[in-house]
């Protein structure tokens, strides 16, 4: 099993993932993405969209990050969005309560009034982490981070927390210019900004982050017509849950005994993208959201956990929102967000796979980093490998660098190449190998006479040899 620590040492130092500000000592759940990692987050976000949007009756949106107040009045988030907060009497160190007792007491304890989590921290002693101080009773703090808008003091308004909110007040809109029949999906892809209590564990609960959410309108007497792909996961179940009983192996289609159908074509769909681009079906888990933990606009939630070194977490939430949303903004807003699904008027039901950017990319980086005495490998899918083709001369004479620019530049028109020149092949290739290239080529003496390459691949390490004229569409089919 890969250490959290170790992961996060190797990130640092290439430049992938690191903590923002680092000359003035960081700042708590806020990162950049060098380089290598933006090509990689870049290329999950792309095939998140090929698959979802391009392809269905999903259409994409761009919204603000800042947007009208009255919007997180709605959606319930001025007056829900809130963790429990506890402070150290002695040192003010802020803790999240439920993650406190959860880590000591090994309990789970979602859904637990304040009142409650109190009293659990008082019969346990569970004091101060930094300096064992006594802690006060659990208050709720709002996760919302808000700014001033405009000259005028006290306007205050929010950085979205969810990128959802922006879809549903634009739905009438979009759904009128676009299809104008459900059932009918919008996507975002953007930032969300959470002022989390206590951020932790690298970029998987960071203050600043990135979603790919989808809002899928349907009347809810409808069903879906698509057959399902056919899966077996590993399913943790409410009552599985509340009867203290392990997760177990299931076919995905046995979850229609215990959701809807359109839940259960998301949860399927979702499942599929992540493995088709990359993470090991072992690493991942559903699990269905207890009654007591349910969010105050959800009727039924499912989360795609991953089984990262610090346990199984959620890296997916699929939700079905029923007609919260729209009922919400159309109370508030005073227009109807009804629509006509042929002769019917109706609230769509609304279901919502959300997926958490950071948290994807941390996965598929935890699955595919492999280390022996050897070498150190990074077995991405070759789509989302932040390099996809090395090209090097064998020596740095006899017309070589020409002819290796040549295919350079032929290939940097339809894949991530990359151009080396500097030290052994073998080191050359090591390097490549370490941050996840999948095929490395090489330009020698008898590419000078025959016009082939050496293509090495880099799971294998096997060598072939390949006409030049060939070779753009033997990297296609790999892809
Ligand atoms: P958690 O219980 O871990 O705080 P959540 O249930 O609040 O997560 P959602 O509101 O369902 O999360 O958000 C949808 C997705 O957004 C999550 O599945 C996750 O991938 C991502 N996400 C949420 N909060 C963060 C965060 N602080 N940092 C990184 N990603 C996040």
């Amino acid at each position: 099993m890969v250490k959290l620590a170790e992961l996060q040492k190797f990130l640092v130092d290439k430049a992938i993932i690191f903590p923002t500000a680092e000359m003035y000592g960081s700042f708590a759940g806020f990162f950049d993405y060098g380089p290598l990692g933006v090509e990689i987050k870049r290329a999950v976000k792309q095939e998140w969209w090929n698959r979802f949007v391009s392809r269905r009756e999903v259409v994409g949106m761009d919204g603000c990050i800042i947007t009208h107040p009255k919007v997180w009045e709605a959606s319930g988030h001025i007056q829900a969005f809130q963790d429990p907060l506890v402070e150290c009497k002695k040192c003010k160190m802020r803790f999240r309560a439920d993650q406190l007792v959860e880590t000591k007491l090994k309990m789970n304890v979602e859904g637990l009034v304040l009142k409650d989590l109190g009293r659990i921290m008082r019969e346990h002693d569970i004091d101060c982490q930094k300096c064992g101080g006594e802690l006060i009773d659990p208050r709720y703090f709002n996760l919302m981070f808000s700014t001033e808008v405009g000259a005028v003091q006290g306007n205050t308004a929010y950085l979205r927390p969810e990128t959802a909110q922006v879809m549903f007040v634009d739905f009438p809109r979009i759904f009128k210019s676009s299809r104008g029949k459900l059932p009918f999906g919008i996507a975002q892809i953007g930032r969300s900004f959470r002022n989390e209590i206590s951020p932790r564990n690298f970029v998987f609960r960071g203050r600043e982050f990135e979603q790919m959410e989808i809002e899928y309108f349907f009347n809810k007497n409808s069903k879906p017509t698509e057959t399902l792909p056919k899966m077996e996961v590993t399913v943790w179940t409410r009552s599985a849950q509340e009867k203290k009983e392990p997760h177990k192996k299931t076919k995905i289609s046995e979850l229609l005994k215990l959701t809807s159908e359109w839940h259960v074509y998301w949860i399927a769909h979702s499942m599929k993208f992540l493995v088709d681009l990359g993470l090991r079906l072992e690493n991942l888990r559903l699990r269905q959201h207890t009654k007591d933990e349910l969010s105050h606009y959800a009727k039924d939630t499912w989360d795609i956990d991953y089984n990262y070194p610090f346990g199984w977490k959620e890296m997916v939430g699929i939700s079905n929102r029923a007609d919260f949303d729209l009922k919400q903004h159309s109370k508030f807003s005073g227009n109807d967000l009804s629509v006509l699904d042929g002769d019917e008027r109706v609230y769509p039901f609304v279901m919502e796979p959300s997926f958490g950017v950071d948290r994807l990319v941390m996965a598929l980086l935890i699955d595919a980093w492999h280390r022996d005495d050897e070498r150190q490998t990074l077995k991405l899918n070759p789509k989302i490998a932040p390099v996809q083709v090395a090209v090097f001369p064998l020596v740095n004479k006899e017309s070589m660098p020409e002819k290796s620019m040549e295919v350079f530049n032929q290939l940097s028109n339809e894949f991530r190449a990359f151009y080396d020149d500097k030290g052994s092949i073998g080191r050359r290739y090591r390097r490549q190998d370490s941050i996840g290239t999948p095929f490395c080529i090489t330009i020698d003496g008898q590419t000078l006479e025959d016009d082939t390459i050496t293509l090495r691949h880099r799971d294998s390490m096997n060598q072939e040899r390949v006409k030049i004229g060939k070779l753009s569409q033997k990297l296609s089919e790999s892809f």
